[in-house]
């Protein structure tokens, strides 16, 4: 079995908060556990909070996990033109790249108009994980061009429902199974003004929780893949 856990690293609970809590406090925590269980992420982020947090993109490289692209500072390509798209792609890329390669790409809110398939092609992403089966995608796992889609196959507030319901969505999915959160997410939440569905179980509930999930693929004997080793698994399947 495949499994994908990947991380949506950004400011807190956009566009509803300015602050990042989660990149001070959350995510020195998620790199501790995935440390401790042993296991390789993958982690999407803005490059406003790689510019404002470098030391934590070196962690993340350090750590042996991989870096993606989470958008400039997590513009809504639906709500663009598309040369302004084009431009915070790029733009976003050529500050992330400072750090390391950069091949993987999600885009913010999971808004991916198909058009920019093309600029990431351009501009050598070779895995696009925008899409997701929880929002009606249905194609699986597939390239457009030279792109390879690993589309997303819940929405981030599932892995913080209590273990025995949630251990019951993770059974009933499809393959490959690609789970993602917000380092904001780890961090208590409770008190902010935002939608219920961001603060419930946020801080050490969704930390512990977070360990159980992965327990469970590794009782499993589950394969934990980054984007880019599901490139590597699939790219030579399908290559074109
Ligand atoms: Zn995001």
């Amino acid at each position: 079995m495949r499994v994908a856990i990947t991380f949506d690293v950004e400011h807190d609970c956009p566009p509803y908060l300015t602050t990042t809590r989660g990149m001070e406090e959350g995510l020195p925590r998620i790199l501790d556990l995935l440390s401790e269980k042993g296991v390789k992420a993958t982690f999407f982020f803005t490059a406003e909070m790689a510019r404002r947090f470098p030391e934590l993109v070196k962690r993340v490289i350090d750590e042996g996990h991989e870096l993606g692209s989470h958008n400039y500072n997590h513009e809504r390509l639906d709500r663009l033109n598309f040369d302004e798209g084009r431009r915070v792609i790029e733009k976003s890329l050529e500050v992330l790249r400072k750090f390391g390669d950069v091949v993987s790409f999600r885009a913010p809110n999971l808004q991916f108009p198909d058009e920019y398939y093309r600029v990431l092609e351009e501009n050598k992403i070779l895995v696009d994980s925008s899409k997701a089966t929880y929002k009606g995608y249905r194609a699986g796992v597939k390239f457009f061009g030279n792109v390879l889609e690993v589309p997303a196959s819940t929405t981030s507030s599932i892995i913080r429902l209590p273990w025995r319901i949630q251990r019951i969505i993770h059974s009933r999915l499809r393959e490959p199974r690609v789970y993602f959160a917000h380092p904001w997410e780890f961090v208590p939440m409770q008190r902010e003004k935002i939608r219920w569905d961001c603060r419930f179980n946020t801080g050490d509930k969704a930390v512990g929780l977070l360990g159980m999930l992965v327990d469970y693929y590794k009782r499993q004997g589950a394969e934990f893949l980054t984007m880019a080793e599901f490139y590597g698994e699939y790219g030579k399947l399908k290559r074109h």
